[in-house]
């Protein structure tokens, strides 16, 4: 009978391996499980604070995969995991059993980060850190908001999903602002010492908003010695160790992530909330038929993103189909590239190339990848179109 592998989760990891095991063996049965009939993508969900996108051009659906690849699509959600008898559980009440398992169900919250903070707060001061309803009500706020106001976006520490994610969001918030409520002020306070692309968007900031002056639309402080302990929701205050309070009209606060429940229910995390693999073919450190990828996984040093989700995903595929037909494992490079819009026409990118060393760890290729070199407009301009080409092109190798 033909080997069956399940892969649980329809994001960009899953909906990539899916594809791809296809692609690479069409002898293997294939059977994703994603509970959303559409998917709306992270990517590109900040250019919606700029008025630049809206949802319906964020979703996708998983018609291609089955149509064109033979994927089967079960919707629903895996309520457990009997790893011994490679079994699992659906909400529904469907069980299905694997010969291999593929995980990628993405992220979940720490609501005991933030005191007062927990997921009935997160109606009221969205993350949108999962793009959706999350998204909208984050954008309406925005749009209701005085002229004047200010809007706090507090940011995690070290590893979370997208590290250029809020920097290009107070760009994209920036611009609107700009347009519709210039004496406005976004404060980012920020777990980290430093950031992602730091200088890239500090030097665009200063070119679009201000940035350095008393009239900038944007501040970053560094809140790495004094993180922010509390949320007063009736006073939209946020406080921190040393007792700074920051009121906001508007309060983004994005808490410090985990792998997702399911993971974390099954004893495929460890101390840190993420789930540990060998890279290289992706399998959990706790059991051999179960693979993990995308921003659950521990794969650092490369980033929690959509195109390295893609990339450990089709190294993934490629594994667990030669494991199947006993074939050599080849060693993977992987990929990541992250662009930002920092303006409509100003994109700033890092990219980054990996493979592993001889102690089986991940490194960076040397003299590979970097962060972008020009500033001119020609440049900047000219980067901003391959951010909306990469969005595009990732899109399509994923679910088209
Ligand atoms: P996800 O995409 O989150 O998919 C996980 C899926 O698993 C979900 O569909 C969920 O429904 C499903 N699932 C969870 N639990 C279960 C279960 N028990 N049973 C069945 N299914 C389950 N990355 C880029 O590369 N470029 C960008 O420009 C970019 N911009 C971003 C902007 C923002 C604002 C944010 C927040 C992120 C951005 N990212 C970007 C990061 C990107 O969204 C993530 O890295 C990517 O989605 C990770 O893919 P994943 O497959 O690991 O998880």
């Amino acid at each position: 009978s033909k080997a069956h592998v399940v892969v649980v989760g329809g994001g960009f990891g899953g909906a990539t391996a899916a594809k791809y095991l296809r692609l690479l063996d069409a002898n293997i049965r294939v059977t994703l499980i994603e509970p959303k009939v559409k998917y709306i993508t992270c990517p590109g969900s900040n250019w919606l604070f700029a008025g630049l996108s809206n949802l319906d051009q964020l979703t996708v659906d998983y018609q291609s995969l089955q149509d064109r690849y033979g994927v089967k699509l079960l919707v629903d959600r895996v309520s457990s995991l009997d790893a011994a008898q490679r079994r699992l559980r659906l909400t529904g009440g469907r069980s299905v059993t694997y010969d291999r398992l593929i995980m990628s169900p993405g992220i979940d919250f720490r609501w005991d980060a933030i005191a007062g903070y927990d997921q009935a707060a997160a109606e009221q001061f969205p993350h949108a850190w999962q793009a959706g309803p999350q998204t909208l009500l984050l954008a309406r706020q925005l749009q209701a908001m005085p002229d004047g106001g200010v809007v706090l976006i507090a940011v995690p520490a070290d590893p979370y999903r997208c590290p250029p994610g809020p920097y290009e969001r107070a760009s994209m918030m920036a611009y609107w602002l700009k347009q519709h409520k210039p004496r406005s002020k976004i404060l980012i306070l920020d777990a980290k010492r430093s950031f992602s692309k730091q200088a890239l968007f500090e030097a665009g900031w200063a070119k679009h908003y201000g940035y350095g002056t008393a009239n900038s639309l944007i501040e970053w402080h560094s809140l790495a010695d004094n993180p922010l302990l509390e949320l007063n929701k009736q006073s939209r205050v946020l406080t921190s160790e040393f007792g700074d309070r920051f009121r906001g009209n508007v309060l983004n606060i994005i808490p410090p992530q985990t792998a997702a429940q399911i993971a974390l229910q099954h004893g495929l995390t460890d101390s840190s909330g993420w789930c540990p693999v060998r890279p290289l073919t992706g399998e959990s450190l706790f059991d051999e038929f179960i693979h993990v990828i995308g921003d659950a996984a521990h794969y650092a040093p490369i980033p929690k993103s959509a195109f390295a989700a893609n990339s450990e995903a089709k190294a993934c595929a490629l594994a667990v189909t030669s494991l199947i037909n006993q074939k050599p494992v080849v060693e993977p490079h992987w990929l990541n590239t992250c662009y930002s819009l920092i303006a409509p026409e100003h994109g700033v990118s890092v990219a980054g190339v990996y493979k592993l060393d001889a102690a089986n760890t991940i490194v960076p290729v040397k003299g590979a990848g970097g962060v972008s070199v020009r500033t001119d407009v020609e440049a900047v301009a000219l980067e901003a179109d391959y951010t909306r080409a990469v969005y595009r092109s990732l899109i399509t190798d994923t679910f088209g």
